[in-house]
């Protein structure tokens, strides 16, 4: 498990019951507990909390997981019937992620033995429901996981929710550092830092680009040279590359970027970074492999002073650590047409993270037309078939909108030879006509995070738990049905 973070687990009941019955309350709350933090399925250990009885009491469990760092969410169980009016004070006071896990103790009904002592200790049925309708009526975000506590797909769930709970409380402190300004002319890459900090807590820092060339300069021989040697035995790397070969002197000045990038994001707390081709100067190279390594380390990106997909990224890549697979900065490239096997080549002109890569990843050097700097290494691959989605954080002018497109990762069909950087080819979902047309309605932008481990279900979460829009485009999609989503939307939005 994860260490410095924890989830709460707090269980409602009620004096009626006599203290006996409360004592099996506490046992059964404690048992799932251990289950749960030894099924592996969970990322952070989950600590249990006294049942909670009294109103008073709810509040103060509240307050504290509110005022405690380590906490990033609750995960709330009626064992038995608990009066709602009771979690009124408390759940006014609420602003972290709330599971609210709809189980019961005893997994069948023993159809022989029930009597109403049997009945009694096992109302999670309606003490559920009373919980549920406290938290519609008072408009708490949460989320409603039913089912029994030891079955794998209900630990699952409990798993990538706990994921998003930590993507929220680090969206919540996410610093983002800008370096330059945004690509000029561009429309989506824009947006409103102001209401994104109020929205999300995404802090976004702008740097003019001489704050990271100093530390770049500072950067010392010895573990670049290092370094480069590490690379070079890990990746399959060109034989210009190599000690002693002529484009020796462009790896190790990639690499002098790559530590001066990361030493300026460790210092100041950033955990994700733009940068544009448009604001290079006194930089050698635009940073290609630096940024793959940097989004590999963890750290979100996003090209052309793009961000909101560097804290998407970032995000995202947080909600991914509740299980195996990548995710990337990612653009829409390039079209290939046929019917429904019509397909999508999604790359970057260098900046696609080698955590989606499947087979060999080659580290290359190559001319490049736009920036006008040197030629900038950069690792290749492809990316294995399979599902995964794209990503999009939009602004409206009023709001912010996720759009999501599922998608089936298709393995090459040939080999791209003359193709020089990082790309992933895919089948949008339900097509590429509908699948992009619709995107494009809903003013999807080029840039996305691709994540071949973030799921859907984990997005809508995530835009549930922070009050933000999203439009979901998968194997049921209908255009006529979404562009009137789109339209309900507005007016819902407007209200
Ligand atoms: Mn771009």
């Amino acid at each position: 498990m994860k260490e410095g973070h924890k989830l709460w687990f707090i269980v409602g009941s009620q004096h009626l019951y006599g203290e006996e019955t409360l004592k099996q309350v506490a046992e059964h709350s404690r048992k799932i507990v251990e289950s749960l933090n030894s099924s592996g399925k969970v990322g952070w250990e989950i600590v249990p909390k006294p049942v909670l009885t009294t109103s008073d009491q709810i509040y103060r469990t509240i307050i504290e997981a509110v005022s405690t760092e380590e906490c990033i969410g609750l995960i709330a169980w009626m064992h038995t019937f608990s009066p709602a009016k009771m979690w009124i004070k408390g759940l006014k006071s609420l602003n972290k992620p709330l599971l609210h896990l709809h189980t019961q103790f005893n997994k069948e009904i023993p159809w022989n033995e029930i009597d109403m002592d049997f009945m009694n200790l096992n109302q999670s049925a309606h003490g559920g429901r009373e919980f549920g309708y406290i938290n519609t009526r008072m408009g708490i975000p949460r989320t409603v996981i039913t089912g029994f506590w030891q079955d794998e797909d209900v630990q699952n769930q409990i798993g990538r929710w706990a994921a998003v709970a930590k993507a929220v409380v680090e969206s919540r402190n996410m610093k983002i550092a800008r370096f330059g300004d945004n690509m000029r002319d561009v429309a989506v890459t824009e947006g409103n830092k102001v209401s994104a900090q109020i929205d999300f807590g995404y802090e976004v820092h702008g740097y003019g680009i001489g704050d990271l060339v100093s530390c770049i300069e500072e950067v010392g021989n010895g573990e670049v040279q290092a370094r480069a040697d590490e690379y070079t035995t890990k990746y399959k790397t060109s034989e210009s590359l190599k000690t002693g070969g002529a484009s020796r002197s462009s790896l190790t000045e990639a690499l002098k970027i790559e530590f001066g990038i990361e030493k300026f994001l460790q210092t100041g707390g950033f955990k994700a970074f733009t940068t544009t081709f448009e604001n290079l100067y006194g930089m050698k190279q635009l940073p290609g492999i630096a940024v793959q390594n940097l989004m590999a380390k963890g750290y979100g990106f996003g090209a052309e002073g793009d961000w909101k997909t560097a804290a998407l990224l970032r995000t995202m890549k947080v909600m991914g650590s509740a299980a195996e697979g990548g995710t990337s900065f990612m653009e829409d490239y390039t079209y290939h047409f046929d019917g429904e096997d019509s397909l999508v080549l999604g790359a970057h002109m260098l900046e696609v993270c080698p955590s989606i890569a499947g087979g060999e990843i080659s580290m290359e050097v190559h001319q490049l037309g736009i920036g006008g700097k040197a030629d900038p290494v950069r690792l290749v691959f492809n990316v294995p078939a399979g599902q995964a989605l794209n990503a999009t954080m939009i602004d409206l002018g009023k709001r912010f909108r996720l759009v999501v497109n599922e998608l089936e990762v298709v393995a090459p069909p040939a080999g791209f030879p003359k193709l020089p950087v990082a790309r992933a080819l895919w089948r949008p979902m339900p097509n590429l006509e509908v699948g992009a047309n619709a995107w494009i309605y809903a003013g999807g932008a080029h840039h996305s995070v691709f994540s071949q481990v973030v799921t859907t279900e984990q997005l809508r979460i995530f835009a549930d738990l922070l009050g933000m829009e999203i439009v979901v485009i998968d194997s049921a999609t209908n255009l006529v049905d979404f562009r009137n989503e789109l339209r309900w939307n507005e007016t819902y939005y407007s209200l």
